[in-house]
């Protein structure tokens, strides 16, 4: 989901209180950014914020971090935000890459990801969000018997993303390639932005649930 460049996008998530700024050098303080310490669990690649916005909203015993790799997208949010200010949800700038250098080890309790960009060339399969390069970022943070939840409408990137647990140490919980068909796990789904646009038109959503 890429927007135009929207002119003061950047500004704007420099002066926004939602946003936790300098993520990279706040680790260990990441807590302190909200008002309760409660668990944190986290969406990457949040888009325009849809999904964690609702569950910062049904969640308020949780706490919510939504990452954003583009400030365009990220403004969506804020803007959202403005609208529905919510103390338990905060947002940081920055490509997943680095998520090691921001969160403790072990201190985040779940993991969304969403309908990650598919990255279709095979040289560039590390850049996807449920590869094992990422599965390792992940296992540093994650606490012990925390999960990830991943979702997308792409069966390819599916394919790629069930092929990566062996490998990387993770077994799968919960696999289904029609979460929407599925009466037990479609209760109290929340759609993403990408969920709502793609069932809409037939195609049907994977899901997994993953630990180690
Ligand atoms: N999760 C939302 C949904 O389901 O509606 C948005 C899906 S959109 C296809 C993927 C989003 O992930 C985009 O907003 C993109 O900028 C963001 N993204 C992709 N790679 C990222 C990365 N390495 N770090 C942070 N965000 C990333």
């Amino acid at each position: 989901m890429r927007l135009r460049n929207i002119s003061g996008s950047r500004e704007i998530i420099a002066d926004s209180k939602y946003v936790i700024q300098d993520a990279e050098n706040q680790k260990g303080k990441i807590r302190t950014y909200f008002e309760k310490d409660q668990p944190i669990q986290i969406e990457i690649g949040m888009g325009k914020g849809r999904f964690i916005m609702q569950m910062a909203e049904e969640h308020p015993e949780i706490n919510f971090i939504g990452i954003e790799k583009y400030s365009s997208v990220l403004l969506r949010a804020i803007q959202k935000m403005e609208q529905n200010e919510l103390p338990n949800l905060r947002f940081i700038r920055m490509d997943a890459e680095d998520i090691t250098e921001v969160f403790e080890k072990g201190e985040v309790d779940k993991i969304f990801i969403n309908f990650s960009d598919p990255w279709p060339k095979d040289r560039h399969a590390k850049r996807r969000l449920p590869s094992k390069e990422f599965l390792k970022r992940y296992d540093e943070i994650l606490k012990k018997d925390g999960v990830i939840e991943f979702k997308t409408d792409n069966r390819d990137l599916f394919d790629f993303a069930v092929e990566q647990l062996e490998p990387a140490g993770w077994k799968a919980e919960v696999i289904t390639y029609d979460l929407h068909h599925d009466p037990v796990l479609c209760e109290g789904n929340i759609m993403t932005e990408y969920e709502e646009k793609f069932s809409s038109i037939g195609n049907p959503i994977c899901k997994y649930v993953i630990y180690r």
